[in-house]
């Protein structure tokens, strides 16, 4: 008798445990988290029923209209569920006209897209997820990066090649977070300084994740062996993200002022009284290094819109290299048109000299590149290579150095 008790304890024991191993608990609303590296400022998320959930999106400061994109970490346990989100949200800039991504680790994004898109409707779509495999998830606009991974980035490359990399930090967001120049040369290359090509690359809008990757892979091939020689004759400035607190607040093109980081330039000067915090500081220390004996040849400004990688030039004329159509053909042999749409020359902005393309090149006389494109291009990778290419095409277009 007792041992029949003591098997019948021991199969409802097993019972009980194989019950709590499979029992998958469904998704609730304190399993998502919006103030994270990758955050929402001021989005709510409502439960509909079983891993259905309704997330309404906030909007940037003093910007009713615009959205604040949607960036959440799932915290845990996510394994085994799959999730439907209904999203709203104001309607500009359409939050759905971008693919998303997912990760288990930050590191390895999975596009997922919208189910209708921005035509159909800006203010509200749906996205349906695959059963998850592990318990924390982040998701977030294009393939994300959060301000966090740009310092963690920075400190390695500081380890890895301290010898011609050079980070300052120029001041602070409103925010508080740090507002960093990265430069990259040879200092023992034979070529005096005033005699270098010298190139500024600069990210405005925060939400434009793509644009900031495209910025990774110069960077990265710059620090190649490949990009020796480059290095030893050329002067590279990177601002990677103009408006730091923006992944965290989900900000696609603001600061905390609301202000949109490209209509932010002062083409008379920069204006420590008027203008957005963070431009002032970047542009201050643009005007300093246009003043010194290596000012700047080209100034890039990247951006995303849909399609393929697109670059627009404003050029000014210029001896000491061929006809721009040259680089356009440079760029034609090494990158493909569905990666790379063909160099194009843009007369004057529309917008006018209030962005950090058209603004430098009207203040400085210099040649500018708005650097666009790239809302169909799904991964991290392709990214870094039209980043890449790009770069080589400079290289191969300003060829030698200058002023000699
Ligand atoms: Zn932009």
């Amino acid at each position: 008798m007792q041992n029949i008790s003591l098997l019948f304890f021991s199969l409802t024991a097993l019972i009980i445990n194989i019950c709590s191993c499979n029992s998958i608990r469904e998704l609730s609303v304190n399993d998502f988290k919006f103030d994270g590296p990758l955050g929402s400022e001021g989005t709510t998320i409502e439960k509909l029923g079983e891993n259905f959930f309704k997330v309404s999106l906030g909007h940037a400061p003093n910007q009713p209209e615009w959205n604040n994109k949607l960036n959440f970490e799932i915290t845990g346990n996510a394994k085994g569920n799959d999730l439907v989100l209904i999203i709203e949200g104001p309607p500009r800039y359409p939050m759905n006209e971008y693919f998303y991504s997912w990760s288990y680790d930050m590191e390895n994004w999975n596009p997922i897209f919208w189910n209708a898109g921005h035509r159909v409707n800006p203010e509200r779509d749906t996205l349906v997820f695959p059963v998850f495999e592990q318990d924390r998830v982040y998701f977030g606009h294009q393939v994300p990066l959060a301000y966090e991974q740009i310092e963690d980035f920075y400190s390695d490359l500081m380890q890895k090649y301290s010898d011609y990399v050079n980070i300052d930090t120029l001041g602070k967001s409103l925010g508080g977070r740090n507002l960093y120049r990265l430069t990259i040369t040879e200092p023992a290359g034979t070529v005096p300084v005033k005699n270098r090509w010298v190139h500024y690359f600069s990210n405005s809008h925060p939400g434009e994740h793509n644009a900031q990757w495209r910025m990774i892979g110069k960077i990265e091939w710059l620090l190649s062996e490949e990009g020796k020689d480059f290095r030893e004759r050329s002067i590279c400035h990177f601002v990677l993200m103009m408006s730091p607190d923006g992944p965290h607040n989900g900000w696609y093109r603001v600061n905390a002022q609301g202000i949109d980081m490209n209509r932010s330039y002062f083409p008379g000067g920069s204006d420590k009284e008027n203008q957005a915090h963070e431009a002032y500081i970047f542009q201050n220390d643009l005007e300093k290094i246009m003043e010194s004996e290596s000012p700047v040849t080209t100034i890039w400004g990247h951006h995303t819109w849909p399609g393929p990688v697109e670059p627009l030039l404003y050029r000014v004329e210029d001896d000491q290299v061929g006809s721009w159509t040259e680089w356009r053909d440079i760029l034609l042999n090494l990158a493909p048109e569905t990666l790379i749409k063909p160099l194009a020359v843009r007369e004057r902005s529309p917008v006018g000299s209030v962005t950090w393309e058209y603004g430098p090149h009207v203040q400085f006389g210099i040649a500018a590149v708005l650097c666009e494109g790239s809302g169909n291009i799904y991964t991290k990778e392709e990214n870094k290579l039209s980043g890449e290419l790009l770069i080589k095409s400079l290289e191969k277009y300003y060829r030698g150095t200058r002023n000699q």
